[in-house]
This record gives C-alpha cells, sequence and structure tokens, in this order.
C-alpha cells in the first residue's frame, strides 16, 4: 500500500540530498518519478532540484493555484508513475497536502515529502502542519546545533550575523542567512560565534 510520507528537519540537515538519492534508487530500478519544488524557491534555477553537494534533477515548479493531484493524474495516464517526490514541503498550503493524500488513496502512488517543520520565528509552516497531521510516516532528518545538542529550530541571521526575529515568514534565496540550533540557544539567540 502506498503511503504519505514526510520527512521534516531544521534547516541544512541535508533534505534535498536525502530527496534526490531516493528519487536515484527509483530511477536505477527502472521506475518513473516526478519531482516537485516550489516556485518561491529560487536558489537554483526554475524547475530543478539542487543540492549544497552538487546533485541535481528537474523538477516541476508548484506556486499556490497549483493542483498536484490533477497534474500526477494526467501524468499517471501517459505512463506509469511510481513515486512522487515534494521538495521544500513546508510551502505546500493545506489544499495541496489533502492532494498529496488523494494520490496515495486513489491513485496508490507513494508521495515522499522534504521540509522544514518550523520557520525562523518558530511557528508551524501550514505545509508542515497538516503533513505533521496527515500523513502516514513521519521521520525526522536530525542535525546539531553548535552547543552538540539536537537542532530544532531555525535562526535568520542579518548580514552582520546577527539573528532576526521578525519579518516575511518566506524564505528566499541561499542557506547562508539561515542556521539550525536547539531550542535554548534558539530562545537566547545564541549563534555559538564568540564575538
Ligand atoms: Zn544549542
Amino acid at each position: 500500500m502506498a503511503k504519505l510520507h514526510f520527512y521534516y528537519s531544521a534547516m541544512n540537515a541535508g533534505k534535498t540530498t536525502i530527496l534526490l538519492q531516493s528519487n536515484y534508487n527509483y530511477c536505477e530500478r527502472g521506475m518513473n518519478t516526478l519531482l516537485y519544488t516550489p516556485k518561491i524557491d529560487n536558489r537554483v534555477q526554475e524547475g530543478l532540484i539542487a543540492s549544497r553537494i552538487g546533485l541535481k534533477a528537474e523538477a516541476k515548479p508548484f506556486d499556490p493555484d497549483f493542483n498536484i493531484y490533477d497534474d500526477i493524474k494526467a501524468e499517471n495516464q501517459k505512463h506509469k508513475i511510481h513515486c512522487v517526490f515534494v521538495d521544500e514541503a513546508q510551502f505546500l498550503n493545506k489544499k495541496q497536502v489533502e492532494q498529496l493524500t488523494d494520490i496515495v488513496d486513489f491513485l496508490d502512488i507513494p508521495v515522499l515529502t522534504y521540509g522544514l517543520r518550523s520557520d525562523y520565528m518558530g511557528q508551524p509552516f501550514e505545509g508542515s502542519l497538516y503533513l505533521m497531521t496527515w500523513a502516514e510516516e513521519l521521520s525526522e532528518i536530525k542535525t546539531v546545533c553548535h552547543c552538540g545538542s539536537k537542532a530544532t529550530m531555525v535562526l535568520r541571521l542579518d548580514p552582520e550575523g546577527k539573528p532576526m526575529m521578525s519579518g516575511n515568514q518566506i524564505m528566499i534565496g541561499g542557506n547562508e542567512s539561515y542556521l539550525s540550533v536547539c531550542r535554548k540557544h534558539y530562545k537566547k539567540g545564541d549563534t555559538g560565534v564568540i564575538k
């Protein structure tokens, strides 16, 4: 039976690398996959998922009005789809997470999603909230704080490296201005840099 999976983490835990490796494993066995990435993620060119260690794959960009269920249904009629991957899945909206559950339940295709649990203000993303609620399989991709404890939170840093606690939730651009830390150091705004 197909399942909806959500692999969640803080920033820079290697989510995209794991996604691309899993996709590679499917393709190597001659299976057809489809990859999706949000339009707002402009770290790389649109329609491409790229990891920090150099792996790359083509992906379909989605915006908030995009119906993923209809798209997969149409693609699956052209040729059988064996697995669906969604990168930066925190940017899905509630309706789109529901569409992913329909892909699993009515088309019997496994869906693997990868995303951040919370934003740098410590608030849940809409996509992650509903994936946490509706996915059968939740897996944490672990990463560590500068103190060695598990990092569960994300600090956004200004160009001087100081934490920012307000602003726009949407994260655009490179990873260099975000830092994964434990909850204690998140509360203290402690980046681990000695000044
Ligand atoms: Zn810490």
